[in-house]
């Protein structure tokens, strides 16, 4: 190693989590790839320090207490009650918001998001399934939209069992709880882009509180540059014994689900089976992690879900939006969907005693210095296209992000990094254009991304080049997609 080479060296391991030093290492062996390697630093943004730190354990204790209070909030439970059922857990949310707006003078718009389902094996009869929604308006693009989303409901050990005491404390209290402290403290700050919290209704008789949100988004054209859905956020012992509250799970699925044959086949000359926007901004996730949250480590999974198993991400992924589930890393099944009992000497039930407040705190916190981060950045760009076959050196091209929604742009930064490496790994800042060379980088051997830069540093999401990466619609999609 020459000492020529030994500050990028210095700032890339800085950059890089300590499983892929190594791999750094032997990269950075490669005289020749050195000299362009280039990787710059990021700014550290002394807010979202302030931000990621800043949910009170206290008050997501608080919140989950009231939810389990209100026995059951099964889909199908009574509604009339003021002290139980899903009724009165609504309202209550709803209030909850409304007074965390009021504390902002205004700065939330609350609301109730509604629809009557029936016939569905889980609601044969026609129930609302109503859901709570607040919206913090970005300052200048408010049409660009960030959700964080829990779950009101619960259940026991019979999803149609709707009067049994369901406490649901951290499936899925803590989800609703957290995002309630994350409007708490990011109300304080005003944003570009508007950031959504979701109390959604009706995830465990089907995902329905998604579905009528995600279809509601798409029909008023919200651009979604992110779904953080948080579902179980407060176990940190594992039904094996393991105990854990430094680590952290973000669910990503790969390629989307409608993604067309025209696409799937040049996906297979081009890549993007691992590049999906979910997993992109699981990449971004996992980023504020390791740099804001103070001890946890985020393990990012390529999948959409647990095996076979579902939440209320998926259906906003089902419709093409980037979408992510944050959750603890050990699962506690004893806990989950159970009715309350003790047999052969073991506890079932979801009860309080079973979330660690501080943990969900910090989680709460990564979703916080998240939706904050994706919120001060510029929109991710769009357009993004690569060329560069047969030649020494890649090139990148883009659509530039809208001036006007975007009068903080100061321009683009591209990353790559090697095919099987987790996380990206390097990066060249490029200025205010629409296309750059990375001179003696040859692309058969990396994966190529673009972000976009704001004068204070925030960074969009990396936006892998193709309608397989593509954050927002992608103008060039089909057929043109083929050039
Ligand atoms: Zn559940």
């Amino acid at each position: 190693m020459t000492t020529a080479t030994l500050p990028t060296l210095q700032r890339q391991t800085r950059m890089l989590k300590t499983t892929t030093f190594a791999l750094a290492t032997s990269v950075l062996s490669s005289v020749a790839f050195t000299a362009h390697a280039n990787t710059e630093e990021f700014t550290d943004q002394a807010a979202l320090h302030t931000i990621a730190t800043a949910p009170q354990a206290s008050h997501i204790q608080k919140d989950i207490q009231t939810l389990v209070n209100f026995g059951t909030r099964h889909t199908l439970s009574e509604t009339e009650s003021e002290t139980r059922g899903i009724g009165a857990a609504r309202r209550w949310i709803k209030a909850e918001f409304e007074k965390i707006s009021a504390e902002c003078g205004g700065c939330l718009d609350v609301y109730y998001q509604s629809e009557t389902i029936s016939d569905e094996a889980r609601i044969p009869d026609p129930v609302d399934v109503v859901s709570v929604i607040a919206i913090q308006r970005g300052q200048t693009d408010p049409g660009r939209y960030v959700i964080m989303s829990g779950d009101i409901d619960s259940r026991v050990s019979d999803v149609m069992d709707f009067t049994s005491d369901s406490p649901g404390a951290n499936d899925n209290a803590s989800g609703v709880a957290g995002t309630l402290e994350a409007a708490r403290v990011l109300s304080q700050y005003k944003f570009n882009g508007s950031i959504v919290y979701a109390a959604l209704a009706g995830e465990e008789q089907g995902l329905f509180g998604g579905k009528i949100m995600a279809d509601a988004a798409q029909k008023e054209g919200w651009r979604i540059v992110g779904v953080l859905n948080n579902d179980m956020i407060g176990n940190i012992e594992g039904v094996n014994g393991v105990i854990n509250n430094t680590t952290a799970r973000i669910f990503a699925e790969g390629t989307r689900m409608q993604e067309t044959e025209d696409e799937a086949r040049l996906r297979r000359f081009t890549g993007g089976e691992v590049d999906s926007p979910s997993r992109n901004l699981a990449r971004y996730i996992d980023w504020i992690a390791d740099r804001y949250v103070p001890n946890l480590d985020t393990m990012v999974i390529y999948r959409l879900d647990r095996f076979r198993r579902g939440g209320h991400h998926r259906p906003f992924n089902d419709l093409g939006y980037p979408g992510i589930r944050i959750m603890e890393t050990n699962e506690h099944y004893d806990r989950q969907h159970q009715d309350l009992r003790t047999e052969n000497g073991v506890t079932y039930g979801d009860t309080i005693d079973g979330v660690d407040f501080d943990y969900a705190a910090k989680l709460t916190g990564l979703n916080a210095a998240s939706l904050a981060s994706l919120s001060w950045a510029p929109s991710p760009p769009t357009g993004v296209r690569i060329s560069g076959a047969v030649k020494p050196s890649t090139t990148l091209n883009w659509n530039a992000v809208d001036a006007a929604t975007n009068p903080h742009l100061k321009g683009y930064k591209i990353y790559w990094r090697l095919t099987d490496a987790p996380q990206w790994q390097f990066s060249k800042f490029v200025g205010n254009v629409t296309e750059a060379m990375l001179e003696n980088v040859v692309i058969d051997n990396y994966f190529f991304g673009v972000a976009s830069v704001s004068e204070d540093g925030y960074e969009s999401p990396v936006v892998f080049p193709g309608a397989a990466g593509a954050f927002l619609p992608d103008p060039y999609a089909e057929p043109s997609s083929k050039r």
